[in-house]
């Protein structure tokens, strides 16, 4: 009997069922589940109230989200160490209790439906979740779990119902939840965790987030994990393929311990070396630097040897709430950012809202095809006034690190003279006002329209470097729409027209001595790290948790291979054949290789 065997004791006939879900945290793990038992929420009754036992039901609605109220105040003052950094969850859940599209909401629905306060609350939440449902950038759409979380505190107070207690869980296990909320996680012992599965989430739900700066191996979005699989159950988790294997047969197990140990060995490899320059066989040197979308992002930056920040995506203190920020609130988070990681750059994006992302504070009309309408920086030369406060906060923020800013979807060289215009306005009001900033600012211009691709060469004039941005480039100029899932084999970064667009972009950028970068997802796949080397970008921005692996990737390339590469690449008719010629060149396990030690790809 092998030890793995021995260890967890395999039972005769086993069924070794295989479980898909979403790979959100990777890693390997083998041991026992612990079911978490949560009430179904989901199913409330409606019930007809008499018109005069309205009030008393709207008050019974306010007294369950204040008893919510007190009861997150506790989660937060007993959050463990290892979880402060994630602790801002709680306040944005604290702040959804008191949304006002929740709560007048609610209140609306019992008064004017004469319903009881359980089915109100439902029916509030249910519209703010289908605004979100409908976002197509995945952090935001999932926020709408953020939503579900809070109405279920709020509800199990009105229905009495209790809490399941995950706080007492004694030994090592793999938790198993329909849904975990960030305030049921912060009450786990995490030192007790082995792996999260979850029926729901995906990549962006907080026990993804979580997990992965944790470094638990997470399986989400399973779907019916928890019908499936009882506590004491011993399961394998494999979080990089987003596999779950329920009764394992001897052979899997040991199939599976063998890659768990070859996994962690090269885990600590690429960790290790995460700290090393990204710099070809030949000497150059690729700048790899982050995208972010929430401050505490930056510790993950700095974890996996981020060189900087190539995309502070700054929407998200815009969400959520009745009013935007003030100046203060954006200085205080800008500054945050650029202290952490100064003096490594930090390139903050000024908003990108409107079309498909939504905030609950701006004013945004319905739109028929909203990529094309009212978002990124035209919405902000329309709003002089929430723009200004941001590029004020920015030039602040710019005085005590290393900060750049870089305007969105720019589509003509009009809007870059304009922001520009603007942002001179600021720094003006900041000089009278006598409070410090920074004038002399690097400006950028996000390249994500075909127009300006076109341009690039008198757009070049206008900043001091471009960033471009992939994921709008391949959805305008390829007419793909980025988020429908009916459409998304066509979305291929490969495609030599993208190549030949981002190709273009460089030759601009170089004739016109700025620098280039590039912050779209398809900086963070290794299988078109050849073509990018090969066009000597300057720096690329991706996910954090894609750095290490990009940067070993880098490490083992020539850039004059690359740039022969590159060639080869744009005289081919299709992603396809772009993709073949990768494998042909570097290997058929190009790039998983990138992610696996040798025997596990
Ligand atoms: C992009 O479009 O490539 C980009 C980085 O911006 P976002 O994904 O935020 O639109
Ligand atoms: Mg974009």
């Amino acid at each position: 009997m092998s030890d793995t065997t021995a260890k967890h004791a395999v039972k005769s006939g086993a069924l070794n069922v295989s479980l898909q879900g979403i790979a959100g945290s990777p890693g390997i793990t083998i041991g026992k589940a612990y079911l978490v038992e949560q009430e179904d929420v989901d199913v409330v009754e409606k019930r007809f109230v008499d018109p005069e036992s309205v009030p008393g039901e709207v008050r019974r609605f306010k007294e369950a989200v204040k008893k919510a109220q007190e009861q997150l105040q506790g989660v937060i003052e007993e959050v463990p160490e290892e979880l402060r950094d994630h602790a801002y969850i709680l306040h944005a859940h604290m702040m959804i209790l008191k949304d006002r599209m929740i709560y007048d909401g609610t209140s609306g629905y019992i008064e004017n439906e004469n319903v009881n306060a359980e089915w109100a609350l439902k029916m509030a939440v249910d519209d703010v979740k289908s605004i979100f449902k409908k976002m197509p950038d995945p952090y935001f759409r999932d926020r709408a779990s953020d939503i579900g979380h809070v109405s279920k505190i709020i509800l199990e107070n009105l229905l009495g119902t209790g809490h399941s207690n995950i706080s007492d869980i004694d030994k090592r296990v793999i938790i198993v939840a329909h849904d975990l909320s960030p305030a049921e996680t912060t009450q786990i012992q995490l030192e007790k965790v082995k792996a999260f599965l979850t029926d729901l989430g995906g990549q962006t739900s907080h026990t993804g987030i979580i997990a992965r700066s944790l470094e638990i191996p997470a399986v989400l979005g399973l779907g019916n994990a928890t019908q499936l699989i009882k506590t004491d159950d011993l399961i394998i988790v494999d979080g990089s393929a987003g596999v779950v294997i329920l009764d394992p047969d001897e052979e899997t197990l040991t199939r599976y311990q063998e890659r768990k140990d070859l996994f962690a060995e090269y885990q600590a490899m690429i960790t290790r070396s995460s700290r090393l320059p990204a710099e070809t066989t030949d000497g150059f040197h690729l700048r790899i630097t982050a995208n972010i979308g929430v401050l505490e992002e930056v510790v993950s930056v700095i974890d996996h040897g981020g060189d900087g920040i190539g995309l502070y995506r700054t929407e998200f203190l815009y969400l959520n709430r009745s009013t935007p920020p003030s100046e203060q609130e954006l200085f205080d988070n800008y500054r945050d950012v650029a202290e952490i990681m100064a003096p490594r750059m930090v390139t903050i994006r000024t908003l990108d809202i409107g079309g498909d992302k939504f905030a609950s504070g701006l004013q945004l009309a319905e739109e028929m095809n909203p990529a094309l309408g009212l978002r990124a920086i035209r919405f902000s030369l329309q709003s002089p006034e929430i723009f200004e406060t941001q590029l004020r906060a920015i030039l602040r923020a710019a005085n005590l690190g290393n900060v750049r800013i870089m305007f969105p979807m720019i589509s003509e060289v009009d809007e870059i003279v304009q922001a520009r215009h603007m942002l001179k306005q600021a720094g003006e009001s900041l000089e009278k006002a006598g409070i410090p900033f920074r004038a002399d600012i690097e400006v950028g211009a996000m390249i994500e329209v075909p127009s300006a691709v076109i341009m690039a060469d008198i757009l070049a004039k206008e900043v001091d470097f471009f960033s471009i941005g992939t994921n709008d480039l391949i959805q305008y100029s390829l007419a793909i729409d980025r988020v429908n899932k009916h459409v998304a084999h066509l979305y291929q970064p490969l495609h030599p027209a993208v190549l030949r667009m981002v190709h273009r972009v460089v030759e601009a950028a170089r004739e016109a001595g700025i620098r280039v970068h590039m912050c779209g997802e398809m900086a963070g796949d290794p299988v078109n790290l050849p073509v990018l080397l090969g066009m000597e970008l300057d720096a690329v921005s991706m996910n954090p948790i894609s750095i290490p692996v990009i940067k070993r990737m880098v490490r083992i390339l020539s850039l004059k291979e690359s740039k022969l590469f590159l060639e080869e690449a744009l005289k081919q008719s299709t992603a396809a054949d772009v993709v073949k010629l990768v494998q042909d060149t570097y290997g058929s396990s190009f790039p998983r290789a990138a992610f696996f030690p040798p025997n596990l790809t």
